[in-house]
């Protein structure tokens, strides 16, 4: 059986689009639903990219911290104001931020219209209903949590996206003007989640031309923005990137640095585009054309990787990592094929998170 996958609905491309903000969602109102909620990244708060949203009538603004990465209590509590707030369900979400920021607005969105707690929808099409209309707006690319469908939360006992139909977004507006401001750091370590995810498809036992089409894209265009000097396109290139990047794994699946990096996100906290960064440069025996060309993109970008992560956890922690890595079974399928578990056992995962 072939998956049969849903697609983002609309897009919208090209440096200062995002002034037609007010005008496509202006299409989704109407008398019945008629105002938006607008989930936006509080690093924008006071700053005048947050001041110029475009907001109209009782269109409600919640600015969202994302120190933290997506939590299922979070999403529950917004949805609790969002509904305590409103007599009746918006026209739409909007996301505006990074994967973040993008991710809430997707599992708001199914979460207004599917009972009880968001925790209880972690894993495979488990929503029964539509969600709400809802929108991205990125501000960092990388991810590809634009196109993806799923939304990737913590909950009280896993790591785990809302991977449904109605996750995917119904439009996103990729405006390369909005993700210019991101710090380097960051523009990097999320940058390098979208080069790491070309490597892991393409190196992937689950590829076929779907994945290999835009994942070869994606690389071309990782490495003209982090191998070749900034110009006024990069910014172009790397917000496309994300979005083939994203395709690429729609069909096939990420591997060995995603399922490690989930294990140190779960019990350290790390962030998503970091933790593949670190747990990267130690890949060179699953991928060791990609580590190489990874460190040298990590040279020219003068990033200093943190070390000695594991270097005090305690057995229950190594213990809790390894179980959150080796649970990610269709990534370790898809990097190692079907024996996987005769490669990557509890010792081999033991030792390489030891080194990190
Ligand atoms: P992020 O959204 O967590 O943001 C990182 C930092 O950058 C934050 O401090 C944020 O405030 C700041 N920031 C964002 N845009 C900025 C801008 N233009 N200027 C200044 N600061 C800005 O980072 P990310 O790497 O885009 O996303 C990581 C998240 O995405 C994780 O939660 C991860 O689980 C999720 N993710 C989701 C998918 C998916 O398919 N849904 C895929 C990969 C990762
Ligand atoms: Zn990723």
């Amino acid at each position: 059986m072939y998956r049969n996958f849903r697609m983002v609905s609309y897009v919208v491309f090209g440096r200062g689009c995002y002034n037609q903000t007010k005008d496509i969602l202006g299409q989704q109102r109407d008398k019945e639903k008629s105002d938006m909620v607008y989930l936006v990244d509080d690093v924008f708060k006071g700053a005048e990219f947050g001041d110029s949203i475009p907001l109209q009538g009782d269109d409600m603004l919640i600015w969202v911290n994302v120190d933290d990465e997506p939590k299922t209590k979070l999403v529950d509590a917004l949805v609790e104001q969002i509904k305590g707030a409103m007599d009746k369900n918006p026209a739409g979400i909007v996301g505006v931020g990074g994967g973040s920021a993008m991710d809430l607005s997707k599992a708001v969105s199914v979460m207004m219209t599917n009972e009880g707690s968001s925790a209880e929808y972690q894993g495979y099409d488990l929503p029964k209903n539509p969600s709400l209309y809802h929108a991205a707006i990125p501000t960092l690319s990388g991810t590809g949590a634009e196109v993806s469908r799923t939304c990737v939360l913590t909950g009280p006992e896993k790591k785990l996206g809302i991977n449904s139909d109605y996750s995917v977004f119904d439009q996103i507006i990729l405006d390369p003007e909005l993700i210019r401001g991101a710090p380097d750091e960051q523009r990097f370590y999320t940058g390098m989640d979208c080069y790491i995810h070309c490597i892991e498809s393409l190196e992937g036992t689950f590829l076929n031309e779907f994945s290999k089409s835009y994942g070869q894209k994606s690389l071309e265009l990782c490495r003209e923005v982090f191998l070749n000097k900034r110009t006024e396109e990069s910014e172009d290139k790397l917000m496309m990137a994300s979005y083939c990047g994203g395709m690429s794994i729609a069909y096939s699946q990420v591997g060995v640095c995603h399922a490690l990096s989930y294990g140190l996100a779960y019990v350290l906290g790390t962030h998503h585009g970091i933790g593949n960064a670190i747990v990267f440069d130690y890949l060179d025996e699953f991928y060791p054309e990609g580590v190489k060309e990874f460190r040298i993109m990590l040279d020219k970008a003068g990033v200093e990787l943190p070390r000695g992560l594991c270097a005090n956890l305690t057995e229950e922690q190594f213990e809790k990592m390894i179980n959150v890595s080796l649970a990610m079974e269709l990534l370790w399928e898809n990097a190692l094929g079907k024996d996987w578990k005769k490669i990557m056992t509890r010792e081999k995962a033991r030792e390489m998170f030891e080194r990190m």
